[in-house]
């Protein structure tokens, strides 16, 4: 069997192919998978590490305690966990004001400051979280303001199309809304791809992919 090391030498070697010499970050998504294979993962290099799950993420991150990686939130913030996200190095699903403004006073509170995306639901999929296209702007505009939150870019999902090439016009139209704000706010990550999908979001100018089966394997749990 492959192994995770081997996998991550792969990808890196995909990546560089695509990215034309853009530096491209690379996140781990680390649900549903054992604490062994995240381990193994930050033994080979990788160190930025994403989890979906408030209370699965604060059990992952207290057995890896690893002061050297950057913990990402990348699941569906519910207003009662808001208080498990201030440990974090970057809250990637931002979509709604009043969780933004929650996690602002409690980061005061704890004297403070973490980086933010705001998701965008660029398909408009009535099932998924994000902020609509058309919001964004105000959106940004309110969350900008707060001090504690470190708003840097936009993140996003498309929905699952097949084939995959399909995705291709979510992807670009990601990267205009990134391109449009970004003199303003001074974006520097622009976060889409996943195992099906990173070498096609990085095409169209992605910053930074957040994957999980193509690095560590099939889900487990
Ligand atoms: C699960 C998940 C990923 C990774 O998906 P893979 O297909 O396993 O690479 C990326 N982003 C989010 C928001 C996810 O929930």
């Amino acid at each position: 069997m492959i192994s995770i090391a081997e996998n991550l030498e792969i990808i890196k070697k995909q990546i560089s192919l695509v990215a034309k010499g853009r530096p491209i970050q690379l996140v781990g998504v680390t649900k549903h998978q054992p604490a062994e294979k995240v381990k193994e993962a930050i033994e080979a290099g990788l160190t930025a590490l994403a989890v979906n799950y408030a209370q699965e993420g604060d059990e992952l991150r207290l057995s890896i305690d690893n002061p050297s990686v950057q913990w990402h939130f990348i699941g569906h913030i519910q207003s009662r966990k808001v208080k498990y996200l201030t440990d974090y190095f970057c809250i990637q699903s931002i979509d709604r004001l009043e969780i933004a403004e929650d996690l602002n006073s409690r980061l005061e509170k704890v004297e403070k400051a973490i980086y933010a995306l705001i998701e965008v639901n660029i398909g408009r999929e009535p099932q998924k979280s994000g902020v609509l296209p058309e919001r964004l702007s105000e959106f940004l505009d309110r969350a900008s303001a707060l001090p504690n939150l470190k708003v840097i870019g936009l993140m996003a999902m498309p929905p699952m199309l097949h084939p995959v090439e399909d995705r291709r016009i979510y992807f670009k139209e990601m990267f205009q809304l990134y391109q449009k704000f970004q003199p303003q706010y001074h974006f520097e990550v622009l976060s889409m791809g996943t195992s099906d999908d990173y070498l096609l979001a990085i095409q169209e100018g992605a910053t930074m992919v957040r994957l999980g089966t193509c690095l560590f394997g099939k889900r487990s749990f």
